[in-house]
């Protein structure tokens, strides 16, 4: 059976080839594709290509251009079997941890990928990308898609999206997933680790998205020196309601009680604090240390074996539905879409 994938193109450096006329990088128009690469055709895939407008470099994307990316996904969910999205790798840990929350019921394949390279030069990393990043959004096992999840393939290895992050501006394998095993690794064959890959949601012909994010989050990375008064600024800036609170090792903080009452004060005016920890493997415990156990009772919530890409879009999501705290906050402990294991 054929598949049907939608290419969206957002923008980044795959989308970009040399003019052979004044040899600067210029954006590569994807609905040439077959032209450009005739080998797709040999694929068992019909690709149609949607390119977003403006194409943007990923440092300029925002939250709107997530909320429009859903619903592309949505208007087009019932056409295609599979979704792949280019994006820039900048924030494609971003992009794709916020649409792993904001398409709430997918069952088919959306698979992120980009390049570090220009699809244009002749070293590119992007022609493999795409390619592969093409044959695993239509990948089946059996009658259903191979990887019906939110993922990102870079250099041989299909990730979950939630669970990445940009790990390198100059190796070709940019991306890493300390905390959750590849999807699939690609060599000769492609080799999916189906126990690792979430199943479908249960099947509803159509596709429902979020339509809200909030934008009250910060990110507050502990250092030796964090002074209390620039603590205090940070978490009673106007309009913040939530904290993802990048700590050491598993979980920990200082354990002064100006730093403690700063943070329980805070808490206690209605703030959200997630602990999240600033190693990039590993996770916060925080019943090990004193340290992490006094977080825990001032009210800080635990962010398990989070990134700090899916802590921050998942708090935009979760605060965007507006449900009352209790709510929320359960929301905020459970995995919505694999993105920490308790
Ligand atoms: N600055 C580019 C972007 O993220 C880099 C890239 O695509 O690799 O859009």
């Amino acid at each position: 059976m054929r598949s049907s994938i939608l290419i969206i193109y957002t923008g980044g450096t795959i989308g970009m080839k040399t003019d052979a006329a004044t040899g600067a990088l210029v954006p590569f128009d994807f609905s040439g594709i077959y032209d450009e690469f005739p080998s797709l055709k040999r694929l068992n895939v019909d690709i149609d290509v949607q390119t977003m407008s403006p194409v943007i470099d990923s440092s300029n994307v925002s939250p709107d251009n997530w909320l429009t990316l859903a619903r592309l996904i949505r208007d087009n969910y019932a056409r295609y079997d599979g979704f792949v999205v280019l994006h820039g790798t900048d924030t494609m840990s971003y992009t794709a941890s916020a649409l792993s929350f904001l398409l709430e019921n997918l069952a088919k394949p959306v698979v992120f990928t980009g390049s570090q390279i220009p699809i244009g030069v002749l070293r590119t990393d992007g022609r493999e990308n795409l390619i592969t990043a093409i044959e695993i959004a239509g990948a089946r096992c059996g009658d259903r898609p191979a990887v019906p999840e939110v993922s990102l393939y870079f250099q041989n290895r299909l990730f979950r999206a939630n669970r990445t992050t940009k790990r390198s501006a100059e190796a070709l394998s940019a991306f890493r997933s300390y905390n959750y095993p590849p999807l699939a690794e690609v060599g000769v064959n492609i080799s999916y680790n189906r126990p690792a890959i979430l199943p479908p949601a249960a099947a509803e012909p159509e596709l429902r998205i979020a339509e809200r994010l909030c934008d009250g989050i910060a990110v507050v990375k502990l250092f030796p020196g964090l002074g209390d008064r620039v603590l205090q600024a940070m978490l009673s800036a106007p309009g913040v309601r939530a904290v993802v609170l990048e700590t050491y090792g598993a979980g920990n903080a200082p354990t002064s009680e100006r730093f403690l009452r700063t943070l329980e004060e805070a808490i206690a005016r209605g703030l959200i604090v997630v602990n999240v920890t600033q190693c990039g493997g590993g996770r916060v415990t925080m019943e090990l240390y004193e340290t992490g156990l006094r977080l825990q009772k001032i009210g800080v919530l635990c962010g398990y074996d989070m990134t700090t890409e899916a802590a921050v879009t998942k708090l935009m999501y979760v605060l965007g539905k507006e449900l009352p705290d209790e709510q929320t906050r359960r929301l905020l402990q459970i995995p919505l879409h694999g993105e920490f294991t308790i």
